[in-house]
């Protein structure tokens, strides 16, 4: 067998493997094995590589260790409330490898020369594929810093908008486009140094009117574009393993984007370019929040049968898992039924409070989707809400004028009583008055999520 067949069945293999390590993320119980199986794919990529040779590998070997070390660092010192920054972090520096792929690519072979060996070389279609890398690349750099810097902390959370904003993006992609040709069908230089100059400026300009609150969704879609990136890429250097891995990238991370507007009940176009999270609103609600102590609380759930934990991005913020975990423990052998509903937006990233409370060693089966736990939920003596707001708001079923109409909830204002523990009356990611806080059965348990639920299960161990 010849180094071309076996480096070819190579990436095969690892091409089935990231396949099934993808299906098996698709439920909690499979996903570290998913997971661990898509690393080995990778892993089979990456050596099968190397193995073809004609690289020098002082400069690999010295990436390698450089990344490697960057990445475990980062890896190991995130706090699980950073993660979406990590995650926007990885996808900036992945679509800035396809940009500098792409541009090498040209530095290397100018005159698009076809390689030895290679038949059916086209190079107008390898330009092309050049110019796509290098467009998608820019733009998924920079916006990925961008959201990195709004999910940080270290810019203003709140969208950037300005007069003429859509219509100098637009400008700026059409001239992207014109440059694009140029280069393609002239292979001009100076054609190539301004696509790359335009696609960075379009990454900044492109996701500056999005609010800090929508850049998870954000982070998702850009995502999906350092998959494109990377597939472009593969076929400049024509890498086979590179393009199915960055199909696969662009494909699902498009899906989760779908899966996660469809749960805000929001178009992705209203996402990109609604401006959402300029302003907050504000609206009257009539009735007043009534408080309560941890003490009363703790004779309420002391009686109960049926307890619905509703976790949000409180949840995260507090670090309040391990908490919750305990005090789910304790009123299960007091023969009390628990259950932890788990909104698909709650928190501020896909499957948040499922990797908090998988962390905290909930049991899989405790843990229950919107639609299931909506069922039963009128059955619930106690719904606590854990620092969750948006995704129990009732105006998003009840008030046609809402921002959030039509979002689906979780109903937790159907449940006999509700306890909804937050540390004052700080607003959700979307800026609205919940009308759930009002509610006749409805109590507000002021402070830390994590300090109140200590508090509770200190109460019960007493
Ligand atoms: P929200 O952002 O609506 O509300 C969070 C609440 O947590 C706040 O009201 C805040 O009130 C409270 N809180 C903050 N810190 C603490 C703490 N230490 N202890 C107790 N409470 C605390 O969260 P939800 O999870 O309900 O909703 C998520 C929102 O994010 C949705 O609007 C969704 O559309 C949006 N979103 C989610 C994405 C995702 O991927 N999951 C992506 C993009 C957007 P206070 O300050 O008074 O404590």
């Amino acid at each position: 067998m010849d180094q071309k067949t076996i480096v070819d069945l190579a990436y095969i293999a690892a091409s089935v493997l990231f396949i099934y390590g993808i299906k098996m993320l698709g439920s909690a119980n499979t996903a570290q094995r998913g997971n661990l199986i898509s690393s080995i794919g990778m892993l089979i990529a990456v050596v099968a590589t190397l193995f073809r040779g004609g690289m020098d590998y002082t400069w690999i070997i010295a990436g390698i260790v450089i990344g490697a070390g960057i990445g475990a660092f980062a890896a190991k010192k995130v706090q699980m409330t950073g993660m979406p920054e990590l995650v926007a972090l990885f996808n900036g520096f992945g679509g800035l490898s396809s940009l500098l792929v792409g541009w090498a690519e040209v530095a290397k072979n100018p005159e698009f020369t076809p390689p030895e060996g290679v038949s059916g070389y086209s190079p107008t279609f390898t330009a092309f594929a050049v110019v796509f890398a290098i467009l998608i690349g820019g733009i998924t750099f920079t916006g990925s810093m961008i959201a990195y810097l709004k999910l940080s902390g270290k810019m203003g959370g709140s969208a950037t908008v300005f007069p003429g904003q859509k219509i100098i993006n637009a400008l700026v992609f059409a001239a992207l486009l014109v440059f694009g040709a140029i280069f393609v069908f002239t292979h001009a230089g100076w054609a190539l140094y301004t696509v790359i100059g335009l696609s960075l400026l379009l990454g900044v300009l492109g996701v500056i009117p999005i609010g800090g609150g929508d850049m998870p969704v954000v982070i998702s879609f850009l995502n999906s574009f350092s998959g494109i990136a990377a597939s472009a890429a593969g076929f400049v250097i024509l890498n086979n393993v590179l393009i199915v891995a960055g199909c696969l990238v662009g494909a699902s991370g498009l899906i989760l984007t779908i899966i996660m507007c469809k749960a805000m009940n929001r178009t992705l176009g209203n996402v990109l370019f609604g401006g959402f999270g300029a302003s907050s609103g504000g609206q009257d609600v009539e009735g007043e929040m009534k408080a309560m102590t941890p003490e009363d609380a703790y004779y309420v759930l002391e009686a109960a049968q049926n307890v619905v934990f509703v976790p949000g991005y409180g949840m995260a913020v507090a670090q309040a898992q391990h908490a919750v975990k305990e005090l789910g423990d304790i009123l299960e052998a007091n023969g009390c039924e628990i259950r932890h509903a788990i909104h698909p937006v709650a928190g501020r990233m896909p499957g948040h409070m499922n990797v908090l409370l998988a962390e905290a060693d909930v049991a899989y089966e405790q843990l229950c989707e919107m639609d299931e736990v909506n069922d039963m939920i009128e059955m619930a003596d106690v719904a606590i809400v854990i620092g969750a707001n948006d995704v129990v708001n009732p105006a998003a079923i009840e008030d046609e004028s809402s921002s959030i109409y039509g979002m689906p909830i979780i109903n937790v204002h159907k449940a006999k009583s509700v306890f909804v523990l937050k540390r004052g009356q700080g607003k959700g990611f979307s800026g609205l008055v919940n009308t759930l806080f009002f509610r006749e059965n409805c109590r507000m348990i002021y402070g830390d999520a994590k300090d109140t639920i200590t508090n509770l299960v200190t109460q019960f161990k007493d």
